[in-house]
């Protein structure tokens, strides 16, 4: 799931690539190379993040046109110097870089190690630049020996290739390109925001095409047969591509802050925009809402507002597990997926399947010009601006608070939800602007920030928020986490109730009030301690995190106290806040 970078114009390669690169690093910081052309291929790469690397040195290549850049997100291999990207061929005339897995790299190794290629580094991608060179026997140019060998790798890829002879070469089957032009400089990338700063015009390449650029010249070509391809140049529309702390310790609290503004480009956008869409949905046989991750969470809690207030029979399924699901797709179905990057892998499979299906999809995604919004027959998106801290904050709540909209939409009472979502906006900017709110969740999260295990409880329109804080305290401070439906507790977790363990709970003016309480009791009498998040104080609670009462939005304002909760104990640890180990932010490898 790693990052991509190619460039060629007037300019010195390197630093767009490093600009682009630092773009494109909550894909994956493992390691991090660049390849350019000065006579030879030159290469330099290293274990660590891009941003390291611009903090302590640089990178000391002769000045060049024409290069390529990866910032990986391990699979296959190590962490290590040799097996960062790019790789170089034998003969040093090609250097390459992957983004996906080659799912028969191992059928393709033996084969290729009984022909006499010798391999140097463990990763899959090795694989590719030996069976390039390897049909470079055979073909009479680089392009079509990088095209027969792409043919034959399996999985979801796609590779970039820096020629010796100032080429790029670069092939798409199931991970992101998008190809940036402004005049003669072209722009490779695994997305559009890594060259918002120089243009705004996009080739967006689809899967099972390439596109090669020489002499300043772009062409695109259909995999398979070969035959090229007329170029659709789109404009990107990028209102907000800005990316700085803006004077914030962490992206991660920057973007919390910028919720509000998130829900007024909502509110912004009217209703009207939605009325064939929420006819469909009206329509559909059934609804499934799909996700991973936090995304998963958000397709969770949009399915609950559609049954709620829509009155619609929707379903919430994980991405990565709805084979079941395979067998009921059918014609009169309809899928919205929430998504960030919109190339989520494991969202991205079911949806190629669905549509196979004729099964409608929508979605709702953040990254203008991603593969989501192409396989889409409802795109919407959510111009919540770019998100770089790899724990999603600000989108999560943009997804949420979109599809209690629609599901408003879909009950014929859109201009109250779009009011509700006015008067959201207001008490979340309030909330986080009093520096008491601030004070009061980071005394709690210092503690929070010692223990071991953390439980959450909550029921109905807070479930799933409460499952989206276990997720953020997981991500953030490596803590374990439980979500506990509240009302579940007793059935089961309630043997890991003993003196002292935290319980935090969140709490609504709801249906579900008593229940939720009936378990703060339950755990209050095994000794928890309990921290509480709602409108109001109550005698159960050691902790008190007030939060505003906004009615049928409870929920999504209730997310605030436990993003600042999950923040505040990250940077209590220590740890890499933006970048948490492990977890890269766009997950385009299965
Ligand atoms: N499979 C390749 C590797 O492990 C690329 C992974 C990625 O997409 O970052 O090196």
């Amino acid at each position: 799931m790693c990052g991509i970078f190619g460039y060629v114009g007037s300019k010195n390669a390197q630093e767009v690539i490093l600009e682009g690169l630092k773009r494109l690093e909550y894909r994956g910081y493992d390691s991090w190379g660049i390849a350019i052309v000065a006579d030879e291929i030159k290469l330099n790469k290293k274990v660590g993040a891009i941003g390291d690397l611009l903090q302590t040195s640089s990178l000391q290549f002769p000045t060049s046109n024409i290069g390529i850049g990866h910032t990986r997100w391990a699979t296959h291999g190590g962490i290590s110097d040799t097996n960062a990207h790019p790789h170089l061929s034998s003969d040093k005339s090609f250097a390459l870089a992957q983004n996906g897995i080659v799912e028969n790299y191992s059928q393709l190794k033996s084969a290729l190690l009984k022909k006499g290629y010798k391999f140097t580094t463990e990763t899959d991608t090795e694989v590719i630049v030996k069976l390039i060179e390897d049909k470079q026997i055979t073909k009479n140019s680089l392009k079509e020996a990088v095209r027969v060998a792409f043919l034959e790798l399996h999985g979801r890829n796609t590779i970039i290739v820096l020629t010796k002879d100032n080429q790029l070469i670069a092939a798409r089957n199931g991970s992101p390109l998008v190809v940036g032009i402004k005049g003669k400089e072209i722009f490779f990338s695994s997305d559009t925001l890594s060259f918002a700063p120089f243009t705004d015009k996009a080739l967006i390449v689809d899967n099972g095409q390439m596109v090669i650029v020489k002499d300043s010249k772009l062409e695109l070509f259909d995999i398979k047969s070969g035959k090229k391809i007329p170029l659709k140049i789109e404009k990107i529309d990028f209102k907000t591509s800005k990316v700085d702390k803006e004077g914030y310790d962490h992206f991660m609290l920057k973007e919390i802050h910028e919720s509000p503004y998130v829900l007024n480009q909502i509110v912004n956008h009217g209703i009207d925009a939605y009325l064939d869409f929420a006819k469909a949905i009206k329509n559909a046989e059934n609804v499934y809402t799909i996700g991973s991750g936090t995304a998963g969470v958000a397709a969770s809690q949009i399915a609950f507002y559609m049954r709620v207030f829509g009155k619609v029979r929707a379903e919430a399924v994980i991405g990565a597990d709805i084979y079941e699901y395979y067998n009921l797709l059918e014609k009169n179905d309809l899928i919205i997926a929430p998504s960030q990057s919109g190339e989520t892998a494991d969202v991205l499979e079911v949806l190629e399947i669905a549509r196979q299906r004729g099964v409608k999809i929508a979605s709702y995604v953040n990254m203008p010009g991603s593969t989501m919004i192409r396989l889409s027959d409802f795109k919407f998106l959510s111009r919540a601006g770019p998100e770089i801290c790899v724990m999603s904050t600000k989108v999560f709540t943009s997804q949420i608070a979109w599809g209690y909209l629609i599901s408003k939409v879909v009950s014929g009472k859109g201009k109250i939800g779009l009011e509700n979502l006015k008067k959201l906006s207001i008490a979340m900017d309030e909330y986080l602007n009093t520096e008491s709110n601030h004070e009061n969740i980071k005394k709690q999260a210092k503690v929070l920030a010692k223990k071991k295990d953390i439980f959450l409880l909550g029921k109905f329109q807070n479930f799933n928020i409460i499952k989206e804080g276990m997720i953020k305290m997981i991500e953030g401070s490596y803590i374990h986490a439980h979500g506990i439906p509240a009302g579940d507790l007793k059935h089961y977790a309630i043997t890991l109730m003993e003196r002292g363990v935290p319980v935090i709970v969140v709490l609504s003016e709801d249906v579900a009030k008593d229940d939720v309480i009936n378990a703060v009791n339950q755990v209050k009498a095994r000794g928890a301690l309990v921290y509480g998040i709602a409108p109001k104080n109550h005698d159960k609670f050691d902790y008190f995190i007030p939060v505003p009462d906004t009615g049928e939005t409870s929920a999504i304002m209730n997310v605030i106290p436990l993003q600042l909760l999950a923040y505040y104990m990250a940077v209590e640890r220590g740890n890499n806040v933006d970048k948490p180990r492990n977890i890269a932010k766009s997950v385009t490898v299965k």
